[in-house]
C-alpha cells in the first residue's frame, strides 16, 4: 500500500531521498541473496564487509578525499565527537573555538573540561546572526587546533569560506551541510558529522581525519573514544552502526548517480534562492541571519508575531508540510532543505507562504 508522504522540513533526523527508501525496502527481506536483511547480518560477514567497504569507497569518491586521510564510522553522533576532539588532539592544552551557534558552543564547553579554550569569535551578543570574517577571528598560532561549525542548523547561518589558520589544523563540524556542496578536504585536519541530517539516518557519526593529526592519547582514554584505535580496527573494535552505514552507502550512490557534489550544490543554490528571493521581496517575513552568511540548508525566518508564526506552522501541517517550527531556542519558522528536499517541495512552501501572507498581512 502506498501512503501519502509529507514534505518533511525537519532539521534532523530529516527527509531521505525516496529512491533510497525504495532501495532499502527492496533489499529489506533478502539482501543480495544472503537470505537475510542487512540488519540481521554479522558485521564481520563477507556480505556486510562488502557493504561497509563500498560505503567507504563511495564517501572517498564523492567527497574527493585525498590520500593521507582516514574515515571513521562511529556511534554517538556528532556530540560524542565534541568530547573526543579535545581528548585526542590537545597537544599543549590549548585550542581555539569559533562560537557561531548552539552546537559550536556545546563543542567548546566540552573542550573546556580538558584544557584552555580560547574563544576565537563569539556570536552570542548578536543572536548568532553572523559568521566572522577572517579579520574578526582571533586565532592563536600556538593552539593545538581551531574548531568551527560550518553550518549552524538552529540559527540558519553558514560559513562561506575556510579560515586561514597559519598552519594550525582545522577541525570542522559539518553535520548539517556535509554532502551539500564540494569541499576541499585537504584544508582540514578533521571533518566530522552526525549522519541524520544530510547523510542518512541516526546512530552513525562520521569522521574524516588527516593521519598527521593523530597522536597517542592519554592512557586512561576510553577505547571507543580513541580515534587511532578506531582507525586501527577499521571502525570495528566493537559492532559499528551497521544499518546506518548501509543507508549512507545508498545515499552516496544516489548523490553519485545525480552528478556528485557539484550537482548537489547547483540544486541546493537553486532551492535556497527560491526561498530567500521570496523572503527578500516580502515585508511580511523576516530572515534571522544576515544576508551574507545565510545557510543553504536551514532557512530561518519569522512573521510579525509569535501568534502568526504558530498559525503558520499549524496551517502548513494541514497542507502536508511538517516540522516547520523553529528550534525552541530561537522560535519562528525554520525550513530545512537538505539534498533530499525536491525543488518542487520548496516551490510548494513558497506558494503557501504567499497565500498565508495575503490572508494575514
Ligand atoms: C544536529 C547537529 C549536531 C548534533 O548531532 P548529534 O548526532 O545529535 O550528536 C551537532 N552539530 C550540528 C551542526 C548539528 O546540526
Amino acid at each position: 500500500m502506498e501512503t501519502k508522504r509529507v514534505l518533511n522540513f525537519s532539521a534532523g533526523p530529516s527527509m531521505l531521498p525516496v529512491e533510497v527508501l525504495e532501495k532499502a525496502r527492496e533489499q529489506m527481506l533478502n539482501y543480495g541473496n544472503s537470505g537475510m536483511s542487512v540488519m540481521e547480518m554479522s558485521h564481520r560477514s563477507s556480505s556486510y564487509l562488502a557493504i561497509f567497504d563500498n560505503t567507504k569507497a563511495l564517501l572517498k569518491k564523492v567527497m574527493n578525499i585525498p590520500e593521507g586521510y582516514e574515515i571513521v564510522f562511529i556511534q554517538g553522533g556528532a556530540t560524542q565527537q565534541f568530547s573526543m576532539i579535545p581528548m585526542n588532539y590537545l597537544k599543549n592544552g590549548k585550542s581555539d573555538y569559533a562560537v557561531t551557534g548552539a552546537f559550536s558552543k556545546k563543542a567548546m564547553q566540552e573542550a573546556k573540561k580538558f584544557g584552555d579554550v580560547r574563544i576565537a569569535f563569539d556570536g552570542a551578543s548578536n543572536q548568532y546572526k553572523d559568521i566572522p570574517s577572517q579579520e574578526e577571528l582571533q586565532l592563536d598560532n600556538t593552539a593545538s587546533y581551531v574548531h568551527y561549525c560550518a553550518n549552524n542548523t538552529i540559527y540558519g547561518t553558514e560559513w562561506k569560506y575556510v579560515p586561514e589558520t597559519n598552519g594550525v589544523p582545522i577541525i570542522c563540524d559539518m553535520s548539517s551541510n556535509i554532502l551539500s556542496k564540494p569541499v576541499d578536504v585537504s584544508k582540514y585536519g578533521m571533518i566530522y558529522a552526525g549522519a541524520q541530517k544530510n547523510m542518512g539516518i541516526a546512530g552513525l557519526g562520521v569522521a574524516i581525519i588527516k593521519k598527521e593529526l593523530l597522536q597517542p592519547v592519554p592512557e586512561r582514554t576510553p577505547v571507543l573514544l580513541d580515534y587511532t584505535l578506531q582507525i586501527e580496527n577499521d571502525s570495528m573494535y566493537n559492532t559499528p552502526p551497521a544499518y546506518a552505514i548501509y543507508v549512507l552507502g545508498l545515499v552516496l550512490e544516489w548523490i553519485d548517480g545525480l552528478g556528485g557534489l557539484e550537482a548537489m550544490e547547483v540544486k541546493n543554490k537553486e532551492k535556497a534562492a527560491i526561498l530567500y528571493d521570496y523572503l527578500d521581496s516580502s515585508d511580511f517575513y523576516k530572515t534571522h541571519s544576515n544576508k551574507e552568511n545565510r545557510s543553504l540548508m536551514n532557512v530561518t525566518f519569522v512573521t510579525a508575531s509569535k501568534e502568526l508564526d504558530d498559525l503558520f506552522v499549524k496551517e502548513s501541517i494541514k497542507q502536508g508540510m511538517t516540522n516547520l517550527k523553529g528550534h525552541r531556542s530561537v522560535g519562528g519558522i525554520r525550513a530545512s532543505i537538505y539534498n533530499a528536499m525536491p525543488k518542487a517541495g520548496v516551490e510548494q512552501l513558497v506558494a503557501f507562504m504567499k497565500e498565508f501572507e495575503e490572508r494575514n498581512k
